[in-house]
């Protein structure tokens, strides 16, 4: 699915699959924004991205955190001389694999990627007609990441696992499910900091690495999902 000129979707649960990979053509090549779980969903990510000519591009695959639902395929790149970047904090997990990345929950192997390099908050790419900046958001795992991406005149952020989104009735209100905190390394007091740090944000998009993504007033859904998040791990 294409969410702006250069910004796609090419997986997630609107093709079937849990976990979002986001794929963003830019002059330097195509760069992924995780890169989703097993056999299954690479087959099908590849599919979506042949039908808009980006498969054999990609150049980089910017991890938000080590879990094998977003991580589980970045070997496959790697192994294809794309660079993997990953929040510097979950740089070993990458590596080493085990419970860090839940492989016992997911029940398969977890392929490492051994080449990886640990970005941390302020890092900024500049691809020509795309940037992307590293915002630190610990809490769903020591070092999740947040990307900041300026694509299409729109700026796009990348919230992996920090929270994902539906819609309620009766008044048309979102609803807001913050990540899953069932990690070894989750941190409920952080994660609360990462949401107050995230609502200074305005993006027009938000793209989780589940559900759906949000087009509006991003401002308003991160203050929204600041709040659900105190309240949830009030102590
Ligand atoms: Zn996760």
């Amino acid at each position: 699915m294409r969410i702006t000129e250069h910004v796609y979707q090419v997986s997630g649960i609107i093709y079937g699959m849990n976990s979002n990979v986001y794929a963003i053509d830019t002059e330097s090549g195509v760069i992924l924004i995780d890169a989703g779980y097993a056999d299954k969903q690479y087959g099908s990510m590849m599919d979506v991205m042949k039908q808009y000519r980006l498969e054999s591009k990609v150049t980089a695959v910017f991890l938000t955190h080590a879990h094998l639902d977003h991580a589980g395929n970045a070997y496959r790149f790697e192994d294809k001389g794309a660079e993997i970047y990953i929040g510097h904090k979950d740089k070993d997990a990458l590596s080493q694999g085990g419970p860090a990345v839940l492989e016992k929950q997911f029940g398969t192997r977890f392929h490492t990627c051994q080449h990886a390099a640990g970005v941390k908050d302020g890092d900024f790419f500049d691809f020509g007609d795309v940037t992307l900046k590293v915002i630190d958001i610990p809490g769903h795992t020591a070092g999740a990441v947040a990307y900041l991406a300026e694509a299409d005149g729109k700026v796009i952020l990348f919230i992996g696992d920090m929270f994902s989104l539906q819609g309620a009735t009766p008044q048309d209100e979102i609803i807001i499910d913050p990540g899953w905190d069932g990690g070894p390394d989750f941190d409920a007091k952080k994660n609360v900091d990462s949401f107050e740090l995230l609502k200074t944000l305005n993006p027009q998009i938000i793209a989780p690495g589940h559900s759906s993504i949000y087009i509006g007033d991003g401002q308003g859904v991160l203050k929204k999902a600041a709040n659900t998040a105190k309240e949830r791990y009030r102590d």
